[in-house]
């Protein structure tokens, strides 16, 4: 992971902070997620007991399980792609590389009451809605961005100039502006050009390596696998974890070390690394042990509002049809079951309807039944051939907090965390700038941070010796 995405460490340790070596070191981890769990594991190796504390009642946070009925597989969708680097080296070493699974991915754009496959050279030729000198400056537009390494220079334009700019109006109005509209609704007026380098970046990177062109990949039963694995080791390690307790309190403890609080449990660790949103980490911890400084201008979350639709037959060829329609109700529509084989999934068929909403949308106050009934009109326009005898279930899950809209020079009014004493660490995506939030960056990211806190231990034991 490059160091320009995350703010370094703040925590620089020049004194021991408790005379104990780093055998058998104590160290809490809060929240269970991907990056906790992750932590967890590689701490654990360190010869550290870990505890990972976490509010739910199922380890993986928004990367966790669901039971859709006859299988169990992700709440919300999660493909890991080719050039997922950080993810797929944690998948091989924990000794699941053999239930990597890759399949051939597809795309579509629907449009006009159309959906349009964009696969090949020549069904992007012969895709309708632009004419060649516009499919010429598409394709400039997405070859340029992907060649763009400061995305910096990109944070103070807006992301519709940034377009419009590269490929004109016509490419802008007719194919990026449904795509922002859908994706953000008016907010993307306000977004920069980040934005969708972000994408361009991620979509590009996976077209380098002509072998595993276009494929996108899933682990054997989902992360729920990832999950249990890592908890197998975590006991192996001497470690736990600890579901259903939210944490209350984290403070320094008198002699050294940082006592948690959660439950009517107070639990007192060598060193504490706190892995969960920042306005959590705002309420739950004293102003000696870390301050966050935020910006006036606060920042603006986008949640999701997703529909599982669970079929006896295929609905959607494509990974991802793209919806150019703005009058959808939802994002777009992935078809899971294009990548996920129906084996593992009951011989029954995943599709997610995924929209994206800002907090003060209506889809908050709305009941799973009011948001059920407008995405399955929707659902019912896109695929009049869908029949209620195909449906086997409609699920409803939603996440309040997913993904910062990245506004004009979005990296400025990031919230500055500056840990106060040397046994507490701040490690969460809330400090991701240049990039969308997805797991491989969150790998990367417990990469970095456990290359520095091995040191750190290391220099601990030899200054105890
Ligand atoms: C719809 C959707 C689709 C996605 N698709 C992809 C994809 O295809 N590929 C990809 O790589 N990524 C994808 N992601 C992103 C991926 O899910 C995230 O990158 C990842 O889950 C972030 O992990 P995390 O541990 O940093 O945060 P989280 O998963 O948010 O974990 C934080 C944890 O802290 C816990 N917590 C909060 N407060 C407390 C408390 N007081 N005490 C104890 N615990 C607490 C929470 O319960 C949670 O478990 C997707 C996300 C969504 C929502």
């Amino acid at each position: 992971m490059s160091s320009q995405n995350v703010i370094e460490k703040p925590i620089k340790v020049s004194q021991p902070a408790s005379n104990k070596s780093s055998e058998g070191l104590k160290v809490g981890i809060i929240g269970g997620g991907l990056m906790g769990m992750t932590l967890a594991y590689k701490v654990s190796e360190l010869n550290a007991s870990v505890k990972v504390i976490e509010r739910e009642s199922q380890k993986g946070g928004l990367s966790t399980h669901y039971d859709f009925g006859n299988f169990v597989w992700d709440k919300f969708y999660h493909v890991i792609v080719p050039t997922d680097g950080s993810l797929i080296g944690l998948i091989k070493e924990i000794g699941l590389e053999d239930q990597l699974n890759w399949s051939r991915s597809f795309t579509g754009y629907h449009a006009n009451k159309k959906s349009h496959s964009l696969n090949s050279p020549i069904e992007f030729l012969l895709f309708p809605l632009l004419n060649l000198w516009d499919k010429a400056r598409l394709v400039f537009t997405i070859f340029y961005g992907s060649k763009i390494e400061n995305w910096r220079k990109l944070e103070n334009i807006k992301v519709k100039d940034w377009l419009i700019k590269m490929g004109g109006k016509k490419n802008f109005h007719k194919f990026w502006e449904p795509l922002l509209l859908a994706k953000l609704g008016e907010n993307y007026k306000r977004v920069s050009a980040v934005f969708i380098w972000t994408y361009i970046r991620r979509l590009f990177k996976s077209r380098e390596h002509p072998v595993e062109k276009d494929f996108m990949g899933y682990v054997t039963g989902g992360y729920k696998t990832v999950f249990d694995r890592i908890e197998e080791l975590l006991v192996k390690n001497n470690s736990t974890i600890l579901l259903n307790r939210a944490v209350k309190s984290i403070k320094p403890a008198e002699g050294g070390g940082i006592e948690v609080t959660y439950d009517d449990t107070t639990e007192h660790f060598d060193k504490v690394i706190f892995t969960a949103p920042v306005n959590v980490l705002q309420q739950v911890t004293s102003p000696e042990l870390c301050e966050v400084k935020m910006n006036a201008q606060p920042i603006e979350y986008l949640g999701v509002v997703c529909l599982v639709l669970i079929t006896k037959k295929q609905l959607c060829p494509f990974y991802v049809l793209n919806m150019g329609d703005v009058t959808s109700p939802f994002t777009g529509v992935i078809g899971m079951s294009t990548i996920v084989d129906t084996k593992q999934t009951a011989g029954e068929y995943m599709t997610y309807f995924p929209k994206y909403i800002p907090a003060n949308h209506e889809y908050w106050k709305m009941s799973d039944q009011e948001i059920e009934q407008i995405f399955l009109n929707g659902i019912k326009d896109l695929y009049p051939e869908l029949k209620e005898d195909d449906i086997v279930g409609v699920h409803i899950n939603r996440a309040f907090k997913v993904q910062p809209l990245q506004v004009l020079n979005y990296s400025s009014i990031i919230p500055k965390i500056e840990t106060k004493h040397p046994d507490f660490f701040v490690l969460n995506t809330s400090q991701f700038v240049n990039d969308s939030v997805n797991n491989n960056i969150v790998v990367g990211h417990v990469n970095s941070f456990v290359e520095q806190f091995a040191s750190e231990l290391t220099t601990k034991s030899v200054n105890t010796n």
